[in-house]
């Protein structure tokens, strides 16, 4: 018979946890966390949250903590936000929503530009003061996955450019969706944001789901030999902006 919650961990965990209720379900919420990170050798202090979905919509939180131990999350990653600074009520807050990348994050493979992307956007928050790193863990492969990233991988090495490799193991060729981050995002923050991107399909996808996006930061760099073609296969096929002085066909 499984024991009941302790009632001090029940109520040490249910001031951290917040119910977002969601067309299919529930997002809940935990944090904010103090998360002290190692940013290019200094110590920065950011809080962080992680988020779970859930059919199940319940303000008992004790009901969504039992089931914790029993359904296997490690098999399903989940997504999570690094926030800095006044990040509810600045002004002006800079976001990025950044799709993980085992290879590129992790190893720091140069294939692609992710890993670059991911410790820049950080910095840019810092240095503006405020900000959030929306880290979004199924959109592995523009959301194809790790195992099918390391096929289009195989067929990359084969002559396909990373839009007809995804394409030809059967995948459209960015099958992203960014509405649990921006429910997230409404939760922690009201007022409108800038969004770190290349790509003007993302801030499309924002406005079109009713955020308020005020305008847009280029984070191009660390061009190699190594991602240059796949550099300009984003430019040329998924229509990433070129922006000046950063442009990686120079
Ligand atoms: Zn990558």
């Amino acid at each position: 018979m499984k024991q009941a919650l302790d009632s001090k961990v029940l109520s040490v965990l249910e001031d951290k946890i917040q119910l977002i209720k969601t067309e299919k379900g529930a997002i809940y919420l935990v944090g904010p966390i103090r998360l002290p990170v190692n940013l290019y050798g200094e110590t920065v202090e950011f809080k962080w949250y992680c988020w779970l979905n859930c059919e199940e919509v319940t303000e008992d939180f004790e009901r969504i903590i039992d089931k914790l131990s029993s359904v296997n999350l490690a098999e399903f990653q989940q997504s999570s936000v690094l926030v800095y600074g006044d990040f509810e009520y600045a002004d002006d807050a800079i976001i990025r929503f950044h799709s993980i990348c085992h290879t590129g994050d992790i190893f720091g493979s140069k294939r692609c530009d992710c890993g670059f992307q991911l410790k820049q956007s950080m910095k840019m928050i810092t240095e503006h003061g405020n900000g959030a790193l929306f880290y979004l863990a199924n959109h592995e492969g523009r959301g194809i996955g790790l195992f099918s990233k390391a096929m289009a991988y195989v067929l990359q090495e084969n002559g396909y450019d990373t839009v007809e490799a995804n394409q030809g193991l059967g995948f459209v060729d960015d099958a992203r969706n960014y509405d649990d981050a921006i429910q997230v995002l409404r939760a922690i923050r009201k007022k409108p944001v800038t969004l770190m991107t290349n790509n003007p399909k993302k801030l499309q996808a924002l406005k079109n789901a009713g955020l308020e996006v005020s305008g847009r930061q280029p984070l191009w760099g660390d061009v190699s030999e190594y991602n240059e073609k796949y550099l300009q296969t984003k430019i040329q096929k998924s229509g990433h902006l070129e922006d000046e002085g950063t442009c990686p066909n120079e």
